[in-house]
């Protein structure tokens, strides 16, 4: 193994090897990723893939615009498909408050360009009449969101980064970071120290632990979310919306000729990935409250993954005013597959710009929250 690095990112998640990508593409070179399991295997692998341009801080939209471009011209740029499928997303209003909010969010969404629309019930009732639409009061919907596949794209981007030269080490975990003074100049693994003055946390749920090793509080809580999925089912067509249920942190989606069903999320931070029945009875109680027609449905099996939450729910891309040469990509809170792409632009700009040009990050600095400078997104992203 390497005995030095220009650059170490912790993380062979999409976060990581999007970092890794842009860093190699921008001209860097002797950089090593370091992945403690295998690639896209932690959060990334079990994410349900959802890719929206429907969001209400200005921050957010751009990092969907500009990621979503990436998705749309994925198959030039990586010459692999990452299975994006524009079937749309669908948020059910279930009170007049709701019903506000997305309107308010729309005029946020045109003013970026994004064909956003309000639906009134009716409209959503004639467009999708499998669903039940007597408690709703409208939605938002835009037919070009969709959702892709987490390992076609994260394989992909690895890929590109390992032509740029990146080395990839997987089954290696980073478990200390040396500090000499105030500068980062080692990392160690089992394999051995590689010395290194720059080390990309993008560690994901784990990222706190990584924190851990340099005495830096990073504020991002692992929060477990089940996921289940029917055996095959004809009751509904073959192409729908992912359609949430916003107030009742539910959603569905087609995965070919099954549906996955998004199953609860815990409201205390932990590493269990242990789905239970308990959760696959409050699931489908959920899916056919809105779906009648799920009544005909299986559940044939299901999954949990680790939402990684920041305060405010969004993500924290950062130097670190204590520790010189640690950059912080973590904290996605439960949407970094879809921001994955930017997110690697602007922490490669960072790095070797000193600062981000494609957009201002300022807004995601770690220091916000002392300076009380949180961010509010109203379209929660970890509902989805
Ligand atoms: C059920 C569920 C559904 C989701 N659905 C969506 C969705 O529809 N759309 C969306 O955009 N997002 C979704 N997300 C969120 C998305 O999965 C995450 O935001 C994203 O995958 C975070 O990527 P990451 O690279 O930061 O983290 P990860 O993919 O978890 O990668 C971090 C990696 O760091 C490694 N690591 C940790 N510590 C060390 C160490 N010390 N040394 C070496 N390696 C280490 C881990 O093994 C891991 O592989 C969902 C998440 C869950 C749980």
């Amino acid at each position: 193994m390497e005995k030095t690095a220009d650059i170490v990112i912790i993380g062979g998640g999409i976060i990581g090897v999007s970092v890794a990508y842009y860093l190699g593409k921008m001209g860097a070179k002797n950089i090593v990723v370091f992945e403690k399991n295998l690639i896209g295997e932690g959060s990334t692998g079990l994410c349900a893939g959802g890719i929206r341009r429907q969001w209400s801080t200005e921050i957010n939209m751009h990092f969907a615009m500009k990621s979503f471009e990436v998705f749309q011209n994925f198959e030039d740029e990586f010459g692999a498909s990452p299975e994006f499928h524009q079937i749309g997303y669908l948020f059910l209003a279930r009170d007049e408050e709701e019903l506000k909010t997305f309107t308010k969010n729309i005029e946020i969404q045109h003013r970026f360009g994004v064909p956003s629309q309000l639906l009134t019930r009716d409209e959503i009732k004639k467009e999708w009449p499998f669903l039940q639409t007597e408690d709703i009061f409208g939605g938002s919907y835009c037919h070009t969101d969709g959702y892709a596949g987490p390992y076609e794209v994260t394989s992909a981007i690895a890929k590109g980064a390992r032509r740029y030269g990146v080395k990839f080490f997987e089954k290696t975990e980073v478990t200390a970071i040396e500090v000499q003074g105030t500068h980062i100049v080692s990392v160690t693994t089992p394999s051995g120290r590689v010395e290194t003055p720059i080390v990309v946390n993008a560690a994901g749920p784990w990222a706190a632990n990584v924190g851990k090793l340099v005495r830096v509080e990073i504020p991002v809580n692992p929060i477990r979310r089940q996921l289940f999925v029917t055996d095959t089912f004809k009751g509904i067509p073959p192409s729908v919306p992912l359609t949430i249920d916003y107030k009742q942190n539910f959603y569905f989606r087609r995965e070919g000729e099954l549906v996955l069903l998004s199953g609860p999320q815990d409201q205390e931070p932990s590493f269990n990935l242990t789905t239970d029945f308990d959760s696959m009875v409050e699931t489908a109680e959920k899916a056919t409250h809105r779906v009648p027609v799920f009544r005909e449905a299986r559940i044939a099996r299901g999954w949990a993954g680790l939402y990684e939450i920041s305060p405010d729910n969004h993500a924290i891309l950062s130097k670190v005013p204590e520790v010189e040469g640690l950059i912080l990509a973590v904290g996605f809170s439960g949407h970094g597959f879809q921001h994955g792409p930017l997110a690697g632009m602007v922490i490669a700009e960072l790095i070797l710009n000193g600062r981000a040009d494609t957009i201002d990050i300022n807004p995601l600095k770690l220091t916000r929250f002392k300076e009380g400078k949180a961010i509010k997104e109203s379209l929660i992203a970890f509902k989805d």
